[in-house]
């Protein structure tokens, strides 16, 4: 009877033991990628969020539009190539959102963005004229991917930008998650990836930038082993001549979406499809993005208009700051 007592206590003891996982502490990695800085927090040995980190930055140095050694460079230079299979993998995803969303996400916009001076800062006005010209080059239906085989036409470029940092974030989660890490909150610059709960079981709570107003929140939403991206025309944007430019363009119009959604934040299991659809979104506007939401499902959303309103689907506990003005409406389920 003793004897199996303490057989009993020891078998506790491991567990606990093991359930504190890698790190019984929580560990903090800050580092720059992806043109962001990014913090990735866990209960979880510095050497795991080390291995996050570098996974990030392989998946830069592979998919980045300006790095010279990148396989998406050599794709853009040569209209096409044989790509890594991770390579491939990411252009998998980016391509099913491009059809999901039928364009309104679209990976070949990039040509586009470029006009607009969003690659290097050196920000101009196109001309219609010039926009339309490059649109002829703008149709993600034109890229075929063959295993690990690219091609596409002449003059069309990739920009795999609005869809990168979730799909790291993604990547990242997964590996960590594989190691055993049960808590952990990933911040790639505003793209938010969780890892379960915190250490207390309680659900991370993610802030929602106020797109009028950069010092403060228009909301948390509180979410467990999810991510939660947002597009916001605040992020990168120019003005001239009273007008505000953002990055995020219409691959309808090849000018920055406007379409009354200034912000637009996606929930769901996967980082990469919540980063794509928080750009398609952000281009629908908000009657269509409802439409969208209630015909694909699988994600939540908060949108953010530029009449004041904060739009929001059932399935979210969000709370609105007492500092924000917006009128909140939910979503009838
Ligand atoms: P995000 O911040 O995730 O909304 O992504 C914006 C980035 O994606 C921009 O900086 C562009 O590089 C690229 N982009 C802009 N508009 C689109 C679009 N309609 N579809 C796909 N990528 C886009
Ligand atoms: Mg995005």
């Amino acid at each position: 009877m003793k004897k199996k007592g303490f057989a009993l206590i020891t078998l506790v003891l491991l567990l606990t033991l093991s359930a504190c996982g890698r790190a019984a502490v929580q560990n903090t990695l800050d580092f720059f990628a992806m043109d962001t800085i990014m913090t990735f927090s866990a209960y979880a040995d510095k050497s795991l969020l080390e291995g996050a980190r570098d996974i990030v930055a392989d998946i830069e140095s592979r998919a980045s539009t300006t790095l010279e050694s990148s396989e998406v460079y050599a794709l853009n230079r040569d209209g096409g190539g044989t790509v890594s299979a991770e390579t491939a993998a990411l252009l998998d995803t980016a391509l099913t959102m491009c059809r999901a969303t039928d364009g309104a996400f679209d990976v070949s916009i990039y040509p586009v963005v470029r006009a607009w001076g969003f690659t290097t800062g050196e920000y101009r006005v196109p001309s219609f004229d010039e926009t339309a010209a490059l649109l002829e080059h703008v149709d993600y239906a034109r890229i075929r991917l063959d295993g690990r085989d690219v091609t596409f036409p002449d003059g069309m470029e990739i920009d795999l930008g609005g869809v990168a940092k979730g799909y790291a974030g993604r990547e990242a989660a997964a590996y960590l998650r594989e190691h055993g890490v049960t808590s952990g909150l990933l911040n790639l610059g505003g793209n938010v990836q969780t890892v379960g709960s915190k250490p207390d079981g309680s659900p991370w709570r993610v802030a929602i930038r106020d797109p009028d107003n950069e010092q403060s929140y228009a909301g948390v939403v509180e979410i467990r082993d999810k991510a939660a991206v947002t597009s916001g025309g605040y992020e990168r944007y120019f003005e001239e001549d009273g007008e505000t430019y953002w990055h995020i363009m219409n691959p309808a119009t090849g000018r920055p979406a406007r379409n009354g959604v200034v912000s637009a934040t996606v929930v769901a299991d996967d980082g990469a499809l919540c980063d794509a659809l928080s750009t398609a979104l952000f281009v629908m506007g908000a009657e269509k993005a409802e439409r969208f939401w209630r015909s694909y499902g699988g994600f939540d959303m908060i949108l953010i208009t530029d009449e004041g309103e904060t739009i929001v689907t059932p399935g979210l506990s969000y709370t609105p700051a007492d500092s924000a003005a917006y009128t909140l409406r939910t979503l009838e389920p």
